[in-house]
């Protein structure tokens, strides 16, 4: 940090900032008084996509160190950006849809990819996770937008009704990918308990199957009570703690 005064602005926003992260401290942890859970099961990654790399430098200050971004390449430049500030011991996730010509990149920059929806996307994830010479943490995102024993696979808007066993094979043979567990985004029309409880089912079947893969990521800021309850080790909140977002393109 340098040693210049305060930018009032900064201070303004950091006090906001710190009062909304209390608010989702304390719906977390009455979540997990209710589910019998201790806090420590769980990890908050605050998802900071449209918001400054000034607000991930405060959130940093404020103890935050998992952090989500959703769109290349607003997510690299922020990565990189947070770096120069002095903030280097951050772990960066990615959880938006990613385009299979953005994968090295995004691979390059970012620590845990949550939404890898097909096979595709695995080995282009997997040549540019080798190419960064790094072993790229990634958790395959299932479509719960469709009742059934089994979710599918593939982000709300994107590739739909592929096996999702076949992405959880290619991601676990892939040399340079570590296959971590699953991710969901709960349907905007459907009950969030069903939809996490039949996360909660992929999830145990991959736990089952493939060791460390034990990360269930699921919640965000209108229904993370319930992803806590359904078991999520994983909660990606965005506007509860940075306030409203302009509308994405
Ligand atoms: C933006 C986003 C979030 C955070 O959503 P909020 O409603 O702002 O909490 C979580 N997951 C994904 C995949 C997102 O794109």
């Amino acid at each position: 940090m340098s040693g210049q005064a305060p930018d009032p602005a900064a201070t303004e926003r950091r006090a906001e900032l710190a009062e909304r992260l209390a608010r989702v401290e304390d719906r977390i942890a009455a979540a997990c008084g209710r589910a019998g859970r201790s806090r420590d099961d769980l990890t908050l990654v605050v998802v900071t996509k449209t918001f400054p790399a000034s607000d991930v430098c405060l959130l940093a200050e404020l103890g935050v160190t998992q952090v989500g971004e959703s769109r290349h390449p607003e997510a690299g430049r922020k990565v990189d950006e947070v770096r120069a500030a002095g903030h280097a011991g951050l772990c960066w996730h990615f959880v938006g849809a990613v385009q299979t010509n953005k994968a090295a990149a995004i691979a390059r920059y970012s620590d845990l990819v949550h939404s890898v929806d097909r096979v595709r996307l695995v080995a282009a994830l997997d040549r540019g996770a080798q190419r960064a010479g790094r072993l790229l943490d990634c958790l395959v995102q299932v479509d719960l937008g469709t009742a059934g024993d089994r979710g599918r696979i593939g982000p709300r808007a994107g590739a739909s009704g592929a096996d999702p066993d076949a992405v959880i094979a290619a991601v676990a043979q892939a040399a340079s990918l570590r296959l971590r567990g699953v991710m969901a985004v709960a349907p905007l029309d459907h009950d969030p308990v069903d939809a996490f409880d039949r996360l909660a089912a992929v999830a145990a079947t991959v736990r089952d199957a493939h060791l460390g893969a034990d990360i269930v990521s699921a919640g965000m800021s209108e229904d993370l009570e319930h992803a806590v309850r359904a078991g999520a080790t994983h909660l990606r909140v965005g506007r509860a703690v940075l306030g409203e977002r302009p509308l994405l393109r």
